[in-house]
């Protein structure tokens, strides 16, 4: 028996089944799923993509994952920090070309100066656009004092992937140790919007030993998470890391591309007024792996800014994309493929998340007991 395509176009609260039948989805259950994610992505946040200006300050990293290419055990990185005048440049060139909004990424560090950096160049960006340059964070888990300050120096949205919502496929890509526990990382999600950012999660497709069954847990596990954006995207494997003996076992790149695609759609359609990027990893496995994301459900995309110089050393994953572009380059070709995509650019508007804001005027609180994935139906 085929699926019941009426759960796409009719009210519908996904269980796992449904979900795992529509990520195995092929031919015209695929199209239909797709089709129903764009009907509703241009229902409840329109066909407007907003504009992250993205700047990798730092690939210092004090973790060290498994996946991940810059992950502290990896020597053969040329470890960097951007100077409080490049994060400004790249602040100055998202506010010139009407981005509205930065996103700063870095690797994980805690100590006191880290935290005083931050919170001092956040600052810096706030008075430079007297205000009205939105600023997200990623960099990882911190204090709720580090993640307070932060949120009273500006920023006001965080990014922090659970990368899995298995426990134990998490404990297969980190270490076993206090600085890569799966507990503290959802205490952190739950820290973040105890602080008031709009929060931000994900998850990695294609890892090895991931399944179908339990992709579809990490869709029910977002949704009780309750999360106000995504950022998800295929896994691609980086040689020098830990993981990349298992490339043998991985799913195809374009099958990880496919799934990434049907999980963006699924999102779109189980929360249908977050805000979801179409991730750059998208683009690295197919040159117009955004637009396709931005077709299906996505409507944010991060050009960008790190000053090019660096680049080469902020490859989480082999194969980044724009690796030798400036960033004006990047700007119009981004432009010519959203429009191509059959969407606009919202220039100069924040694009905060509805769901936030939804949230905000219900005041309902955040689920306080997160499901685990063991709870979640097999
Ligand atoms: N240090 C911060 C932010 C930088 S890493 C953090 O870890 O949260 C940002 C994201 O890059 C991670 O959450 C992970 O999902 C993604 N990433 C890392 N290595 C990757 C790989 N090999 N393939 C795909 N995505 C990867
Ligand atoms: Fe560091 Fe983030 Fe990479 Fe983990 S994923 S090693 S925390 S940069």
């Amino acid at each position: 028996m085929g699926i019941d395509l009426s759960m796409l176009t009719t009210p519908h609260r996904f269980n796992h089944a449904d979900l795992v039948e529509l990520l195995n989805s092929a031919g015209d259950d695929r199209k239909a799923l797709f089709a129903a994610a764009a009907a509703v992505k241009k229902e409840y946040v329109g066909n407007k993509v907003f504009f992250r200006g993205l700047v990798e300050y730092s690939n210092i990293c004090s973790k060290n994952c498994y996946y991940c290419g810059v992950r502290r055990g990896n020597h053969k990185v040329d470890r960097y920090q951007l100077t409080d005048e490049e994060v400004l440049e790249a602040a100055q060139f998202a506010l010139d070309n009407r981005f509205a909004s930065m996103v700063i990424q870095s690797g994980e560090r805690t100590d006191a100066k880290f935290v005083d950096k931050i919170e001092k160049l956040l600052a810096l960006i706030k008075s430079l656009s007297n205000g009205k340059l939105g600023i997200t964070l990623s960099m990882g888990e911190q204090s709720e004092e580090t993640y307070r300050r932060w949120f009273a120096a500006g920023a006001h949205r965080y990014l922090l992937r659970i990368e899995t919502s298995d426990r134990q496929l998490y404990s297969k890509l980190h270490p076993q140790d206090n600085i890569h526990d799966f507990d503290v990382r959802i205490g952190a999600l739950k820290l973040l919007r105890k602080v008031g950012y709009q929060v931000g999660s994900g998850v990695m497709v294609g890892l090895p030993f991931q399944t179908v069954e339990s992709l579809a847990s990490d869709l029910l596990f977002l949704k009780e998470l309750d999360i106000d954006m995504a950022g998800l995207g295929p896994f691609i494997e980086h040689a020098d890391t830990p993981l990349y003996q298992y490339t043998g076992s991985l799913l195809p790149r374009t099958e990880r591309f496919d799934l990434s695609l049907k999980m963006v759609a699924l999102l779109r359609l189980m929360m249908k007024d977050i805000n979801i990027a179409a991730t750059t990893a998208m683009q690295s496995i197919d040159p117009q792996g955004r637009e396709k994301a931005i077709m299906v459900g996505s409507n944010v995309i991060m050009p960008n800014l790190t000053p090019l110089k660096y680049r080469e050393n902020y490859k989480l994953y082999e194969d980044k994309p724009c690796i030798d572009e400036e960033a004006e380059q990047c700007r119009s070709c981004l432009e010519a493929r959203i429009h191509m995509a059959g969407n606009e650019i919202g220039w100069d508007e924040w694009g905060d998340s509805h769901h936030f804001a939804a949230r905000q005027g219900s005041n309902q609180d955040f689920a306080s007991d997160v499901a685990m994935p063991t709870d979640l139906p097999a």
